[in-house]
């Protein structure tokens, strides 16, 4: 998630030549015949790199200009509606996403070279709560392909995979061994950052478009996987990575010593109603923090029965009952501490939530090994033995040194090791490539298994956005495994873009000459002059913006409560407050729109020989605002510098 402060910088004073700047240019530039070229405005489209780094591959230049009003709906349509639908093509859960992914797209912003970056993630969180509260469904198929596709495992990539298989009206049905349809969205994350209300509503979409779900049923227990592969057309495996992994020291097997998933799991199903007064976690991840924060909602009970102990909670199935509801009341705070082989600030958790996690007053200690768990006689973990160390990656493996003679004791009543999770291949051993994953190609075929996919976790456990990418590239690859086509070569930049073809047909115009070559041609109306979309091998930098144009505008950030120590006691509200509708505009105005026209006029107002133009509002749509007549043009590439998004760019036009 974005909202963590960032320190605004100064007010840019742009400058795109510098005095004295005589460097010599790259040939292909350095064509100029005194004040003039051969050289006109040619109009290329790219990605910006917002998209280039949103795994879900979100079409969020798109949306934002949606969002600012640049690009119009057809009439009748509400922006809102129209930038959520624009949104949904790569991703389905935009309300979870709005909340909860830490968001790479921003980190990319090339508005990060301007003062901070654009809040897309509180723009996408603002359009998923506005189409929850309208009820907006999914446009279902006009036509059914008569083909099935099992997808296994219900988190995101097995929705994603079901969402985008069902728009192209493939009759999916999902198979899960959990009893409601999320995975790590329902079963990890707990619900004061993944409501349940906001889950159903947006897996419910998912399934009004004709999509099939058999819970309570695991593939490779009671169903066989050949079973599933003679009864479908297709295969889709999202089968998560659902193992948590024991801490490797020894004593790690005493009863009150489990695992995160296991912790988060009992205390999402509403098995664990309370902890031990003294909680240490390890690891210092995202999972850890939710295992932490948690922990410190959940408090403790004095007076404890047997029955109450947290780790029975644990065990599904083991006779105990849930954690009774009355002795609620008499629950107190937790002492949680959190321990991490890294320094704090190099932990991998996000920053805002360690932070949360410091002001619920939860102790976190970084630059510590575990040794062994402490063992009382009664064969439960009294405490844990831990070292101070030195940690760093080296050459992509872990390098942890102990410092000798550091060693100490913490004493907990319940210990939760949140140092990493495994596929879970059990009654499905044939699928691990023994590193403990499924391996596949760049379509995510599973190698030499043609028609059967696989995305997510599985594949390498990282985030949702991940998972919801992989399920689409993979709904792609189905798709064309069904039809009986070859599987495509994926291009360069595999996101979802801006279709001027598409939006063209939307305004109702007519196109002639589309079997034309797009570029390099004046006389087609299917596209502006020297036109070329190259947004599936192009990201622009910010080296090619003229970020002069851009005034110091602060971000809109999104309300986020902070709890004390006391208040996070049996607090279970959400505390990220979405931006209201004025604000989230506001804040898609920030978007520079990297890569594409916004309709600023620079070109035309600076043009000396008024050879740019505005294309009339007839045959004007996004994408097509300007054109040049190149009659006029003497390649003085002032158009090209004073272009914001880097839209324009000068070539051999003809
Ligand atoms: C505690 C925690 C916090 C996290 N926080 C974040 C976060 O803030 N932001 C973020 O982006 N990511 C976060 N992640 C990571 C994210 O949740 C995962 O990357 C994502 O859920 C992976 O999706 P998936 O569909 O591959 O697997 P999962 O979400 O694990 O779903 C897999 C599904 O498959 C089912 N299944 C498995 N095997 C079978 C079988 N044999 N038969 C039938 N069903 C089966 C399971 O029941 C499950 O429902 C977090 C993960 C955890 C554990
Ligand atoms: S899914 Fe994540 S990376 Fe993609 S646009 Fe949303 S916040 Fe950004
Ligand atoms: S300014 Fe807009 S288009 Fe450019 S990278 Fe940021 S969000 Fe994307």
């Amino acid at each position: 998630m974005s909202d963590h402060a960032k320190p605004a910088h100064q007010p840019l004073t742009f400058r795109r030549y510098k005095d004295g700047d005589a460097k010599p240019l790259s040939w292909q530039q350095e064509i100029f015949d005194a004040d003039h070229t051969h050289k006109c405005p040619t109009y290329i489209q790219s990605t910006p790199p917002c998209q280039g780094s949103c795994p879900a591959g979100e079409d969020i230049r798109g949306y934002l200009n949606i969002v600012r009003g640049i690009e119009k709906p057809p009439a009748g349509v509400p922006w809102q509606e129209y930038a959520w639908r624009r949104l949904t093509e790569a991703n389905p859960l935009p309300s979870v996403m709005g909340r909860v992914c830490p968001a790479p797209c921003e980190s990319g912003c090339n508005r990060n070279q301007v003062e901070d970056f654009v809040g897309i993630n509180s723009v996408e969180h603002f359009l998923g709560e506005w189409a929850i509260e309208k009820q907006l469904a999914f446009v279902k198929p006009a036509t059914r392909s008569g083909k099935t596709v099992a997808v296994i495992g219900g988190g995101p990539a097995g929705l994603s995979a079901a969402y985008q298989l069902a728009l192209r009206g493939h009759d999916v049905t999902i198979f899960d061994e959990r009893a409601e349809l999320g995975g790590m969205m329902r079963y990890g994350i707990p619900g004061f950052r993944t409501p349940r209300q906001v889950l159903d509503a947006e897996i419910g979409r998912i399934l009004d478009l004709g999509v099939t779900a058999r819970m309570n049923t695991r593939i490779g227990r009671d169903i066989t996987l050949d079973q599933i592969k003679a009864d479908f057309d297709a295969v889709f495996l999202g089968l998560g990575a659902q193992s948590g992994r024991a801490l490797p020291v020894p004593g790690a097997e005493a009863p009150n010593c489990v695992t995160a998933t296991a912790f988060l799991k009992a205390f999402n199903d509403g098995r664990m109603a309370h902890v031990g007064k003294r909680v240490v976690v390890i690891g210092g991840g995202d999972t850890s923090i939710d295992v932490a924060t948690v922990a410190r909602r959940l408090g403790h009970i004095d007076q404890l029965h047997e029955s109450d102990r947290p780790e029975n909670a644990m065990a599904a199935g083991t006779g105990f009952a849930a954690h009774d509801a009355a002795v609620l009341s008499r629950r107190q705070g937790a002492e949680v501490t959190l321990t991490s082989i890294f320094a704090v600030e190099k932990m991998q958790a996000s920053k805002h939530e360690v932070e949360h996690a410091l002001s619920e007053g939860i102790t976190i200690r970084g630059g510590l090994a575990p040794l062994a768990v402490l063992v009382g006689a009664d064969g439960r973990a009294t405490g844990l033995r831990l070292i101070r160390c030195e940690a760093r990656i080296a050459g992509g493996k872990l390098d942890v040194k102990h410092i000798a003679g550091t060693e100490e004791d913490i004493e907990a009543d319940l210990i939760v090791s949140a140092i990493g999770q495994a596929v879970d291949f059990s009654g499905l051993e044939q699928l691990d490539n023994g590193r403990g994953a499924i391996t596949t190609d760049k379509n995510y075929q599973v190698q030499g298994q043609a028609g059967m996919f696989c995305g997510g976790d599985v594949i390498r456990p990282h985030l949702l956005t991940t998972a919801i990418g992989h399920g689409a590239i993979a709904a792609d690859g189905i798709d064309k495994h069904l039809r009986g086509l070859a599987q495509d070569k994926r291009p360069k930049v595999d996101v979802h873009s801006f279709d001027l073809m598409r939006k063209m047909v939307e305004k109702g115009l007519k196109i002639t000459a589309i079997t034309e070559p797009i570029h390099g041609t004046d006389k087609s109306t299917g596209a502006v002059h020297n036109f070329d979309n190259r947004s599936d091998r192009y990201v622009i930098p910010h080296k090619s913006l003229f970020l002069g144009h851009f005034n110091y505008t602060e971000r809109n950030k999104r309300q986020v409560v902070s709890l004390t120590a006391d208040e996070a006691l049996n607090n279970f509200e959400e505390r990220l407050i979405p931006l209201l509708e004025a604000k989230a505009q506001a804040e898609a105005k920030r978007c520079m729109s990297c890569g594409q026209c916004f309709e600023c006029d620079n070109c035309v107002v600076y043009c000396p020989q008024t050879a740019v133009f505005k294309v009339p509002k007839a045959k004007a749509t996004t994408g097509r605002y300007v054109d040049t007549d190149y009659n006029k043009c003497v390649g003085c590439h002032i158009c090209a510098d004073v272009c914001p998004t880097g839209y324009i760019q000068m070539g051999l036009g003809e």
